[in-house]
């Protein structure tokens, strides 16, 4: 935080009421998450209500930690805690908005800010770094862009820093204006304009006006003028000084002209002054040459030369700089934060270890911070971050980080360089640990993590943990804050990893988990999932499974239900079950008929307590089944209350899946079950963009051909090019799940964003691909499917459902998680 704040300054500045004030207090860090406290004392914390819990839930748990100042809403019962400072507001996420803009009026160097609908990250961060060589720079921590992030990554600002770079992310209209009013940027920039989530506005014209209000202050704005709808706006808005335009042809602030070479570009800026600028940048997508484009003129208007631009780019490296999950040597686990290495990036990798699996030991690899500023200051934040998050042992690269060595003599060990740790670092003294690796680019950690890794072969299933939140969130935001929600985590969570995918729905505040079999409940128990789960099939031998383990067994029919009940009693066990309505699925559950017996088995054996009552939709996801679907809810209706006139208490009603919960709002009941949708897949076709693809299946490319005119590609000779031309070979095939109906042109995958279609058979581990008159060569990335190849229009294509396509991913496949 720029500058310490009394409560009474807080009450000002949020214009709330204030109880019970402490004039000492003097509060310096603000938290709206109750695991994120490092100083107690000196920490607002701010209760947000969001779609997933109310903040003000975990008071009680951050008085025990020893906070002591809350802004809570105005109806928050603060009696309870006499001697504690409250603020009340009548909203709380205004006031935190407030709170920033009034840290950020206090800061007086330059702030840059970038909006627009790709590229932001990328541009703070890369930008981050050129600046980052001569000034101390604050940036937002990964794409913290957002109501809310964006407040936090103003309190990331402090008193040292320079210059400080913010992101700003908006969904829907309405939502810039106080983003603007934070930030109030001196210096703008709009990335472009992708067509994505045009949900949410008006019109296209309307979005563009929206973003652009971000800079009706600032006293520049960055663009190119080549992307017309924009630049018109903009023109048609800002007076001419104001603006800084480039573009591929003549007449712009700056014209530049790019010429790829075998590795990277060079890109040429010619300034209207007729001045020529050059810069050799590392890469030559179209998408990394328009982002360094607006970093370079960026660093330009702050000042910065040319040479120390281009000393700047050459340490970018095009590299992932996305924080990712990835299974490690003897089956650890490893975050891998090789690229961020700043305070802030350092604690949301933090955080983002401490919502993974529990019971492990903790391993921190880190280098020195390069962060400018004071290093006392900074380290004395490390240590104090490592004792929080209780690491068993820390690795330590570079000069200052022996700083560490004194507070942590036991646990630490440093090593002067990465060759130095490579060379002494034994890999199978990692078993089972949790492994944070956060370093500076220029140390190279890559090292570490290849060497830490479990050997990922070519292909490997990405999992966007952030797209798997915006899905969840928006089927919250469908149903009522009352209802509740249970996740499907069956078939290995639709493909995408049981275990990772159900750590992070109890982080967002799920309330149940579906799995099919027991011991896919069993395997979620062992690496500490704490939700209650329920077993849609288990089986009679798995009985003392679910006892030992706290799993819900659906109970389908009255055999099932005497011979639990009888095993109940033997072992002298109560279980809780759920009831299975069988309206028209006929697939498992209780029919009408069965009913008169199913109240006597429930009367009579109170060892097994009803959690839920429920039934499935047959055809929720289609237009033409919805008089069926409203006979199956008012069926469950009566049903239902026939079960419930024998019970003393309540269980949990429910019946509407991920389409149901769009098709029938009406009949949420207590609680709905999402499956499909969570994963990225709108199955009724009603909300299609505003859903995020959470995986992307990638592979390599192993070997490049060119076939002469009539030979032909793979078994049974299926393949042939007529006139001749190139293949590629790719490490997938059908035993990774790659189905073999895509064979012969009914699929296709994207290299360097150009469709290839799949030519000849899909082999067992392989696959060829026509990439006649393409770039591309060996170890090339290929992409199966992902944000850019619909799931839908593939499962389409070979006459299935997305559902078949996620669970077939086989599991030889290595999950990789990440945050974007
Ligand atoms: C799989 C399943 C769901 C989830 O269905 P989606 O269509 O994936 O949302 C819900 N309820 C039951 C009983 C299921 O088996």
């Amino acid at each position: 935080m720029f500058q310490e704040v009394s409560q009474d300054q807080i009450q000002a500045v949020t214009g709330g009421m204030l109880l019970n004030r402490n004039e000492e207090l003097l509060i310096s860090q603000t938290a709206i998450d109750s695991r994120q406290i490092l100083h107690p004392e000196k920490t607002l914390f701010v209760a947000l209500r969001g779609a997933k819990a109310d903040g003000a839930d975990f008071i009680p748990q951050l008085i025990d930690l020893g906070v002591k100042t809350f802004l809570v809403h105005q109806d928050f019962e603060e009696k309870a805690f006499p001697d504690l400072c409250f603020i009340k507001v009548s909203d709380t996420r205004r006031a935190l908005q407030l709170l920033a803009k009034f840290q950020r009026s206090l800061f007086t160097n330059p702030v840059v800010s970038i909006t627009g609908s790709n590229g932001k990250t990328i541009v703070k961060e890369w930008l981050g770094q050129i600046l980052g060589q001569k000034y101390a720079v604050a940036k937002s921590p990964k794409s913290y862009n957002s109501q809310v992030g964006v407040p936090l990554s103003i309190f990331g600002i402090e008193s040292y820093h320079q210059v400080a770079i913010l992101e700003a992310g908006i969904s829907k209209a309405g939502e810039m204006a106080a983003l603007e009013e934070m930030i109030k940027p001196d210096l703008g920039i709009f990335t472009n304009l992708g067509s994505a989530h045009q949900e949410g506005f008006e019109s296209l014209e309307s979005k563009i006006q929206e973003k652009l209000s971000l800079f009706s202050d600032s006293n520049f704005l960055i663009y190119c003028s080549d992307q017309k709808q924009v630049s018109e706006q903009i023109e048609a808005v800002f007076p001419t000084k104001k603006r800084i335009a480039w573009s591929d042809r003549a007449g712009a602030d700056f014209t530049r002209s790019v010429k790829v070479k075998a590795k990277g570009a060079r890109l040429i800026l010619m300034k209207s002054d007729l001045s020529t600028h050059t810069f050799q940048v590392p890469f030559s997508d179209l998408a990394s040459l328009e982002n360094i484009t607006h970093v370079i003129i960026a660093a330009m208007t702050l000042g910065q030369t040319s040479e120390s631009i281009q000393e700047g780019i050459s340490h970018l490296k095009s590299v992932d700089m996305r924080l990712t999950l990835k299974p490690g040597i003897n089956d650890s686990l490893l975050i891998d934060d090789t690229y961020n290495n700043d305070l802030a990036g350092l604690k949301v990798a933090l955080d983002f270890m401490q919502q993974q699996r529990p019971k492990r030991r903790k391993i921190l690899v880190l280098s020195d911070l390069l962060q400018q500023g004071s290093p006392e200051k900074i380290y004395l934040e490390v240590t104090d971050l490592i004792r929080k998050y209780q690491f068993d042992q820390i690795y330590g690269v570079g000069k200052e980080i022996f700083y560490l060595d004194r507070e942590f003599p036991e646990s630490f060990t440093g090593f002067k360089s990465t060759e130095e740790l490579l060379a002494k670092l034994d890999p199978d003294s990692f078993a089972n640990d949790m492994i944070l690796i956060t370093g500076a680019r220029v140390f190279g950690f890559e090292e570490v993590v290849n060497r830490l890794q479990q050997r990922i072969h070519g292909t490997t299933l990405e999992i966007n943990l952030n797209a798997l939140t915006h899905n969840y969130n928006f089927y919250k935001k469908l149903i009522s804050p009352k209802t509740k929600v249970m996740v499907m985590v069956k078939a290995f969570a639709y493909g995408g990893g049981a275990v990772e995918i159900a750590n992070q729905i109890q982080t967002m505040g799920a309330d149940y988990l579906g799995v099919a079999f027991s011991d896919e409940g069993v395997a979620l128990r062992k690496q500490g999932i704490k939700l209650p789960i329920m077993v849609l099939n288990a089986m009679q031998e798995s009985f003392g499974l679910c006892s030992e383990f706290d799993l819900e067994p659906v109970v389908f029919s009255p055999d099932f239900f005497e011979s639990l009940a009888s095993w109940c009693t033997i072992h002298q066990k109560t279980i809780r079950i759920h009831l299975d309505m069988d309206t028209g699925m006929h697939r498992l559950g209780f029919e009408n008929k069965h009913l008169g017996e199913l109240k006597r088995l429930i009367k009579t054996n109170p060892q097994l307590q009803i959690a839920s009552i429920y039934t499935h939709l047959v055809g929720a996801d289609e237009e033409i089944h919805q008089e069926f679907s409203f006979s199956q809810l008012r069926t469950f209706e009566e049903m239902k209350n026939e079960i419930l006139e024998v019970l003393p208490y309540k269980p949990l009603i429910h019946a509407l899946n991920s389409a149901g919960i769009v098709a029938f709002p009406d009949f949420q009941f207590d609680m709905v079950r999402l499956g499909i949708g969570l994963y990225g897949v709108e199955v009724t076709g009603k909300h299609s963009l505003a859903l995020r693809a959470i995986s992307t299946l990638k592979t390599t490319i192993s070997q490049i051909k060119e076939l002469d005119p009539g030979e032909t590609i793979g078994y049974s000779r299926k393949g042939v090019l007529n006139s001749g031309g190139k293949i590629a070979t790719l490490a997938i095939g059908y035993a990774d799940g790659y189905d073999r109906r895509f064979s012969n042109g009914k699929g296709y995958v994207l290299i360097n964003g150009h469709k290839a279609p799949i030519i000849g058979n899909v082999c067992m581990d392989m696959c060829m691909v026509d990439v006649s008159g393409m770039d591309v060569k060996a170890g090339d990335e290929a992409i199966i499917y992902g944000e850019q190849i619909s799931l839908k229009e593939l499962a389409d294509q070979i006459g299935t459902i997305p559902y078949e396509l996620l669970t077939n991913i086989s599991t030889r496949v290595k999950r990789v998680y990440y945050l974007d």
